[in-house]
């Protein structure tokens, strides 16, 4: 320690100043003395801490009390909030994937204002499961035998890996071993599961005789991942789930084989419709993969589905009752709110053109661009009302908005956006003010030197009333000041 930090350190002010001092006694009154005791502590401790590692000068009393009560102000807000989506990613990983419905928000609220029905089976007046509410929707969706949902498709794909496959071996190919973002990567929870992982092929090739090869009396399944957020261009090739079919069912009729290995697909992203849209690029569908002969399939419920984080396996039904008897079925299972939403959310798939209609994710993933380009127009129009002269320039610019979520990651979505130019004040300043200052946190995109809008992921009233608000509360002090 030197000199200078120890007269620094003996300059700080104690906790019973910080306590007495007049800016934070008030806020200090609203909490129990305890409470308010540690947010003074906490904030004394941050300035020695910058004294100690930046060798910062000591802080008035002042600025301590500021940096209290600023820290009490945290503690009253919520930390998980609403934010307002301009970027024009859909399935914002970040910002909670998938809103959900009006059905399904309307499913919530009923179910959590009281009991509900959640493990109790009211035609037979006894105990019922959980798992029956969507089984029943999820199999009718997708031509599956059998369903079950839990926690999300990582807590899915364990599941599967650790029923059939711990102690024996499970042939994926190098292509495949992909990582999703947040820290989900197939060799890991393989290895959780007590799977014993056999690569086959090489990244860019894998080939049918690739699988027949690796497979031993110990091979317990064929395994095949979707790539989610990425594709390979060139001299590639990977192995259909139909050819897997094949190889599965070549391997039940040779002898050295005890048993067919199952097919399995992760399917990551989980539609549930064909999105004619987006051509060859359209995510392939959970029925067509089980149409192809997978026995098992696994997706999430909060990417192309849109609905509550969920993972959901659909297969045959002995492999689909032997997971429902699995303990990691009580660990992973969902709660009474995320069984609502989801079921809710998969009632509108029954009728398909409702579903693009009411599921906010289809309805913004199938948008048409001119409907877009109005809603940027009129969000122009209205901010334009708002400005000072000399703070800004404003324009709708055609532009491109992604699916996310590690869904359709080749498709270039049309889309339109209120491009902000900036006369007074700039771009970094105004975003930054957007998510930091404002009540309701709004994400935009910032480009050279500009904040756009992406009208496609602003689809509320409510929302663009907010853009508004907030943009017009920056310039206003820009331009006074
Ligand atoms: C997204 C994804 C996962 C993880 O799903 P979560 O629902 O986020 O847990 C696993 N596998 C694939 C192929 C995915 O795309």
């Amino acid at each position: 320690m030197t000199p200078t930090n120890v007269e620094q350190l003996k300059k700080l002010p104690q906790v019973s100043e910080v306590m007495q001092h007049p800016a934070f006694a008030s806020v200090a009154e609203a909490l129990p003395h305890d409470l308010a005791a540690n947010m003074a502590r906490e904030a004394v401790d941050a300035a020695r801490q910058r004294i100690l590692t930046e060798s910062a000068a000591a802080p008035s009393t002042d600025e301590v009390a500021a940096e209290a009560c600023r820290l009490a102000a945290t503690l009253q807000q919520p930390s998980l909030r609403r934010v307002v989506n301009a970027s024009g990613v859909i399935v914002h990983t970040n910002l909670g994937r998938s809103m959900l419905a009006q059905e399904a928000i309307d499913a919530v609220n009923d179910v959590i204002r009281g009991y509900s029905t959640l493990e109790y089976d009211v035609k037979a007046m006894d105990r019922g499961s959980r798992h029956d509410h969507c089984e029943r929707l999820i199999c009718e969706l997708t031509g599956a035998e059998a369903a079950i949902a839990v926690n999300n498709n990582a807590a899915a794909v364990l599941m599967v890996l650790s029923e059939f496959a711990a102690g024996r071996e499970a042939i994926v190919s190098r292509g495949e071993l992909v990582e999703i973002g947040g820290s989900f990567r197939i060799p890991d929870i393989m290895e959780l599961s007590g799977a014993r992982m056999v690569e086959v092929g090489t990244t860019n090739k894998t080939h049918g005789y690739d699988y027949e090869r690796a497979l031993t009396a110990d091979t317990a399944m064929l395994l095949k991942v979707h790539p989610s957020n990425y594709r390979m261009f060139g001299f590639i090739e990977s192995v259909g789930i139909g050819e897997l079919r094949g190889i599965a069912e070549a391997a039940a009729a040779r002898a050295d084989l005890p048993q067919a290995p199952l097919v399995y697909e992760d399917q990551g992203s989980g539609a549930l419709l064909h999105l004619d849209a987006f051509g060859t690029y359209a995510e392939p569908t959970v029925r067509a993969s089980l149409e192809a002969g997978a026995d098992l399939v696994s997706f999430s419920g909060d990417k192309l589905l849109g609905g509550p984080q969920a993972g959901i396996i659909v297969g045959r039904r002995e492999l689909i009752a032997r997971l429902k008897a699995n303990p990691l079925a009580r660990a992973l299972r969902l709660d009474k709110m995320t069984l609502a939403a989801l079921e809710a959310t998969l009632r509108v798939y029954l009728r398909p053109e409702r579903a693009l209609e009411s599921i906010p994710t289809l309805r913004m993933l199938t948008e048409d661009a001119e409907q877009v380009r109005e809603r940027a127009e009129s969000l122009r129009a209205d901010l334009a009302e708002r400005l000072p002269e000399g703070a800004a320039e404003l324009s709708v610019v055609a532009d491109v908005s992604r699916a996310g979520g590690g869904a359709l990651p080749m498709c270039d979505i049309p889309t339109f956006a209120l491009q902000v130019r900036f006369l007074a004040g700039n771009a970094q300043a105004c975003g930054r003010y957007l998510i930091q200052e404002c009540p309701i946190p709004i994400v935009a995109r910032i480009s050279h030197d500009a904040v756009l809008f992406d009208a496609r992921t602003l689809t509320d009233p409510d929302e663009l009333r907010l853009v508004v608000a907030g943009v017009a509360t920056y310039f206003a002090d820009k331009v006074k000041g």
